[in-house]
């Protein structure tokens, strides 16, 4: 991978059936997904728990770190029976919750939720299977069994088994971590996963909870970092809280699809884009991305550019869901997405194009490292240099330095796995972990040799070539970072 070969837009690939298999596995992560998600609404958790151990294996047999995302299922009700199979348009029949009995006169569908219908009144709409079947409900009634609704199908269908069920006029008071959430985000937690994907947040407080949640049980375990999943109405109402609550943001348009009018969809994914890039928090736009590549080899034209558009946005990362889970062309997918990407971000580069543009990003706290990464930002911005090079403890650097618009490779050094891994959903960086005995971090001579080779060995900048460093010097007095500089690669064997 070298610097002007590599797309700095990230890629999460969704791990399914379509690329379980170890050698597709490695393949996908070689043409660019660091980040493999995988989506615990399917399958069960010791599946899970082994294709982590099968990422980590993978991920040393490469040398590349590489981030896994556990996307827990969340709230999302779905239907458990059904005494018909073909909604028409028009017919009448009840949803009820479980527990419920069968109506008499019509067909009956259950729910798997309980409670839920209690926020549902006349007029409101209950969609199914993604929207495609649409119910109005037209009577409730209170029964002992829960809540019985009598709907008018407005849209008919074939239902199947399981599908899902929306409610986007009601907004029932669902957590967004259920219990089985909870259980599932300790058991990949302890499994060392590195971020957690919470599905249908309705405000920061879903996942200060989870965050409380895990720390509080955890023995030495890091809490992994928790990914905002916009998705309901109640998210958007309440953005700025659920951005600042969480580390980074997805833009889930699949259910925001459902649950809004789609209408609305591509201006909240500017809108979210912007608040989590305004706050500094990394955001992945997320579903459909390349859709016709399920079964297609390449994409359709809007499709091209729809993945285009949201790089300009301000995007760190794409997110392809079915393309990798249970498409033709997994590995094809994952390359055509990072191509689209290399290319509208070297159009951008080559700006100026009227198009949004990412700030730096605020960061609240410490006011040293702000001014630091500023100060790196602007020598790359005003200096003829080839890369940034940072050391990067905990990733605190490196999130700070991918804000904004930095038009150079960002190698970042650290002696934590864990963090680098990390690093990959950020764009822009290339984290590189080191060896801890070599305790790099704060003698500036060392760091500095380490990272002219690194940036050589990969191909990013040539001897003679002028990079930025930043790196920290006093660590013992609680400053990581304090150092920002240009040096200049030596020749071989020269000494610096
Ligand atoms: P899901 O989330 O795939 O877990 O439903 C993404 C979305 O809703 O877009
Ligand atoms: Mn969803």
């Amino acid at each position: 991978m070298t610097g002007d070969q590599a797309a700095r837009t990230a890629v999460v690939a969704t791990v399914g059936p379509a690329c379980a298999d170890r050698d597709v596995l490695r393949r996908v992560v070689e043409a660019g997904a660091g980040v493999l998600r995988l989506n615990l609404s399917h399958g069960d958790l010791d599946g899970h728990l082994r294709m982590l151990a099968l990422v980590r294996e993978l991920e040393t047999e490469l040398g590349i770190p590489v981030a896994v995302m556990a996307d827990l299922p969340g709230p999302k009700i779905r239907v458990d029976a059904a005494d018909v199979e073909a909604l028409a348009e028009g017919i009448e029949l009840d949803v009820v919750e479980p527990g419920g009995v069968s109506g008499e006169s019509s067909p009956t569908i259950t729910i798997d939720a309980s409670k839920v219908l209690d926020a549902v009144e006349p007029g409101h709409r209950i969609l199914l299977d993604d929207g495609n079947i649409r119910l109005l409900a037209i009577r409730c009634a209170d029964e002992e069994g829960g809540r019985r609704v009598r709907c008018a199908v407005t849209s008919g269908g074939d239902l199947r088994a399981r599908v899902g069920v929306n409610l986007p006029d009601s907004d029932p008071d669902l957590p967004a971590v259920t219990p089985r959430d909870l259980e599932f985000a300790v058991a990949m937690r302890d499994a060392g996963v590195d971020l957690v994907a919470v599905s249908f947040v309705r405000h920061g407080d879903d996942l200060r909870r989870l965050r409380r949640a895990l720390d509080d049980s955890s023995d030495g375990g890091r809490t992994p970092g928790l990914v905002a999943k916009i998705e309901r109405p109640a998210a958007i109402t309440h953005l700025e809280d659920v951005v600042e609550a969480s580390d980074a943001v997805l833009v889930a348009r699949g259910d925001l699809g459902v649950e809004m009018d789609i209408a609305e969809v591509p201006v909240i994914q500017k809108t979210v884009v912007a608040a989590a890039v305004r706050a500094g928090r990394p955001v992945i736009v997320a579903t459909q991305m390349l859709q016709s590549m399920i079964s297609q080899p390449s994409p359709t034209r809007a499709e091209a550019t729809d993945a285009a558009n949201a790089v300009l946005d301000g995007a760190d990362a794409l997110m392809l869901s079915g393309e990798t889970a249970i498409g033709r062309h997994p590995v094809l997918a994952v390359a055509t997405l990072r191509r689209i990407a290399r290319r509208t971000e070297a159009w951008r580069d080559a700006g100026p194009h009227d198009h949004g543009q990412g700030s730096d990003g605020e960061v609240s706290g410490d006011p040293w490292l702000p001014a630091i990464a500023r100060g790196a930002h602007r020598i790359a911005a005003e200096l003829p240099v080839t890369a940034m090079v940072a050391w990067s403890q905990t990733g605190a650097t490196a999130l700070i330095l991918s804000r904004g618009d930095l038009r150079v490779p960002l190698v970042v050094l650290t002696d934590d796995a864990a963090a680098a891994r990390r690093m990959r959903l950020l764009q822009g960086v290339v984290p590189v972990p080191v060896d801890a005995d070599l305790e790099l971090g704060a003698d500036r001579a060392r760091f500095l040799d380490a990272a002219g080779r690194c940036l050589v060995e990969r191909g990013i900048a040539k001897a003679g070539e002028e990079c930025v460093f930043v790196h920290g010097s006093r660590r013992e007095i609680g400053r990581p970072t304090d150092s920002v500089g240009v040096f200049s690669l030596l020749q071989d064997g020269e000494e610096s």
